[in-house]
């Protein structure tokens, strides 16, 4: 009899390390408490996977040998608590993954904000240079999911602090830490404190073989590093100050300085050699070029890398020229922090349009930043009393509008040739929109039918 693998949840990373289990030559079992999509369910069907769903039956999962929990499921879920107080081993889906991956190098990417993007910018240079190389983790495939798929040389992979509280021996080659910021303290008995150990277990199994790269502009960060050793090489990085060992920001150049072992690598790039724009991507983009000269890239693969990424929609994305105003679709800030950084990595003037629902949002942070660019402020949202009552004295143009259209018909009639128009709410989008893909794709079409209506007025 083969040994009997219960897998908890039947999404994305269930399903996935419900597959490897089986590929594995485990008997498996999938449980989930709520229901499992119908594309799931075929999938588990296919392969003759059993699974229940609305429910977890004691007597089944009883006989596992190992339990591997979805990270959305939480430690305090009724049937996590029994196991774990019955002695059972439960462990994270990406830990089950890394038990079959042999001698891949892992690129292991985390953070409160950034993972995204830093994930895919690192597996683009790594695959411009012609490595073999697969993404997934939080990000599209679920790391269980590649692994089933076939081998690969390089996994870069997103993970979440969901994930990584229920690793055991999980050791990336490269652990990359972006920065922490308060988020998902519900799950963390509301301590700030824990949540940050949650995100340094991506740093727990680490020797002298591994990296450790992190950005020290990040207090939370420096502190804990403060408070423990990293046992690995450490690289840090910084839009602020000099970094001997790591990358840093100085003028209209990134600055590398990297050492390890014998290989003793400087290198100065170009701000405008990089596709990216704002300081917050500077950080995402050094993360993944240390990344790049550690696993041996060369320099003019880096660079072709960085002039051609194209980054997932919705994160300041290029949307279209019209009249000479280029139209900049950042639909993902849905906070002012997020706001910060799209307003700080735009040189030239900008009509702003925001708003949605505001959870509260103090805007102090961008008002200098708002003062010296913002042209004209757009508030599109059923309710924008937070931006207009802040705002009003400290633009000199300030509108309400419920719809993408409208908006951007002020917008084109406010803009200037050379400005930007940019969209990038610093709310949540549920007033008007789906979510805030909805509200992007909106965005995006309204502009591309502005552009065609500007065209046949001219023609
Ligand atoms: P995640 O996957 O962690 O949610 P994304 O790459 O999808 O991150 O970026 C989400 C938003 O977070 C972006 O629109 C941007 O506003 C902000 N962001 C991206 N990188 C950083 C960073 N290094 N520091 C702070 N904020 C960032």
């Amino acid at each position: 009899m083969s040994k009997l693998i219960v897998i908890l949840g039947g999404g994305e990373s269930g399903v996935g390390a419900a597959i490897l289990a089986l590929k594995e030559g485990y008997e498996v079992f999938v449980s989930d408490g709520g229901a499992i999509s119908d594309e799931r369910k075929k999938l588990l069907e296919a392969q003759k996977i059993p699974f229940e769903e609305n429910l977890h039956t004691w007597g089944k999962i009883k006989k596992a040998e190992l339990v591997v929990k979805s990270p959305g499921i939480p430690d305090t879920a009724g049937i996590v608590a029994k196991l774990r107080k019955k002695n059972f081993e439960v462990i994270s889906e990406i830990e089950f993954a890394y038990r079959f991956m042999g001698d891949a190098k892992i690129i292991a990417i985390t953070g409160t904000n950034g993972k995204t993007t830093t994930s895919l910018l690192t597996h683009h240079l790594l695959k411009t240079a012609g490595y073999n190389v697969a993404l997934g983790g939080n990000v599209g495939t679920s790391l269980a999911g590649l692994v089933a798929e076939g081998t690969h040389d390089y996994y870069v992979v997103e993970v979440s602090s969901f994930q990584l509280d229920g690793i055991v021996e999980f050791k990336p080659d490269i652990a990359i830490l972006l920065n922490i910021t308060p988020d998902h303290l519900d799950r963390y008995d509301n301590k700030f404190e824990n949540y940050v150990s949650s995100k340094f277990r991506i740093i727990e199994n680490l020797t002298q073989e591994e990296a450790f790269i992190y950005c020290a502009d990040s207090k939370p960060i420096t502190e804990e590093l403060n408070r423990r050793k990293a046992e690995s090489c450490v690289f840090a990085m910084s839009v602020s100050k000099h970094e001997k060992l790591g990358a840093y920001l100085e003028e209209d150049h990134l600055i590398f300085n990297y050492e390890f072992r014998d290989n003793d690598q400087h290198h100065k790039i170009p701000v405008s050699e990089i596709s990216l724009i704002g300081k917050h991507n500077m950080v995402n983009s050094m993360a993944a070029v240390l990344s790049s000269i550690h696993l041996n890239v060369p320099t003019d693969k880096i660079l072709k890398g960085l002039k051609t990424f194209k980054n997932a929609p919705h994160r300041l994305e290029y949307v279209e020229e019209i009249d000479g105003v280029a139209y900049i679709n950042d639909s993902k800030a849905t906070n002012v922090d997020s706001v910060y950084y799209a307003l700080d990595g735009i040189k030239q003037g900008i009509i702003w349009i925001a708003g949605g629902i505001d959870k509260g949002n103090d805007y102090h942070q961008v008002e200098e930043l708002v003062e010296e660019k913002v042209k004209g402020l757009i508030c599109m949202g059923k309710d924008n009393h937070g931006l207009v009552d802040f705002f009003t004295e400290k633009t000199e143009r300030i509108v309400e509008v419920d719809n993408v259209k409208k908006a951007l018909e002020v917008a084109h009639e406010w803009a200037e040739p050379g400005d930007v128009v940019l969209l990038s709410p610093a709310c949540s989008s549920f007033d008007l929109f789906d979510n805030y893909e909805d509200r992007g794709d909106k965005f995006k079409r309204a502009v591309k039918n502005l552009g065609k209506e500007i065209k046949v007025t001219k023609s």
